[in-house]
């Protein structure tokens, strides 16, 4: 199946890229996921990527431990460049044409957010990486996820967790646990489910933006959610 004239956002969070590794990168999951973008691409989709930076530093963790949280959550930020640095080397190595773009100003890695210039290149069939979140602390990469996907018009966003969908309690501690095909965000909000932070499900909410959340470490799992297979939860409106 053709995914032409789909424009998609993936979000990868920190945690997904590290493997079964405790902190930082894994390189064949570097390389497993950039083969599974490539996929997409090749199906004709117009793709961008919001990254996080929970593997390497997470500013609310930090703040705990008595640092300012306001310069917390800067660390933070600077650790989603080095994930999106790492994620566009090991995706040019499978021929896919990157660049990265930052909401904080960091000149000679990358180029600055440009709402105009990242939908330029998604035309011309670059994947855009976008590093540093929103660029202001207090917020997370799951907002920026949600605000970019707006900003570039995207069809989709879909959320790459270690986890195969939305469940009413943790599949990781209950084994009861029970997955939602399908949910709103309303409910999702309503019973405070944490597989987004309540910002990003509210923005997405006010802009009918529908969310697929899927586990990224299944391979190819990326197309096939975006053409309905697979295990995923579809997050929409009433
Ligand atoms: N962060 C921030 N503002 C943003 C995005 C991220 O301050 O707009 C900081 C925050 O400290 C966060 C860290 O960057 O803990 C890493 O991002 P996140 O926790 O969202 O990464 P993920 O959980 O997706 O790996």
């Amino acid at each position: 199946m053709s995914l032409k004239k789909l424009r998609v956002l993936l979000k990868v969070s920190g945690e997904a890229l590290m493997g079964s590794r405790n902190y930082g990168h894994d390189i064949d999951t570097l390389n497993g996921i950039s083969n599974d973008i490539k996929e997409v691409c090749d199906l004709g989709a117009e793709v961008c990527l919001v990254v996080g930076g929970g593997n390497i530093y997470r500013g609310a963790d930090a703040s705990t431990l008595g640092m300012e949280r306001a310069t917390a959550d800067y660390m933070g930020m600077l650790a989603t460049v080095i994930n999106a640095l790492a994620l566009q080397n090991t995706m040019e190595k499978h021929d896919i044409h990157t660049r990265v773009q930052s909401a904080i100003p960091i000149t000679t890695m990358c180029e600055q957010y440009i709402r105009r210039r990242a939908k330029r290149h998604m035309q011309k069939g670059r994947v855009v990486i976008f590093a540093t979140g929103i660029g202001n602390p207090f917020f997370t990469t799951d907002s920026a996820a949600v605000l970019r996907a707006i900003e570039m018009n995207c069809d989709i966003l879909l959320k790459g967790t270690n986890v195969d969908g939305v469940y009413n309690v943790d599949p990781k501690k209950d084994k009861a646990a029970q997955k939602y095909t399908e949910i709103t965000y309303t409910d999702v909000l309503k019973d405070n489910l944490k597989i987004m932070d309540m910002a990003a499900i509210a923005v997405a909410r006010e802009n009918k933006l529908p969310i697929k959340v899927f586990s990224i470490n299944k391979r190819g799992n990326f197309a096939k959610i975006l053409q309905d297979q697979g295990e995923f939860t579809l997050i929409r409106g009433e």
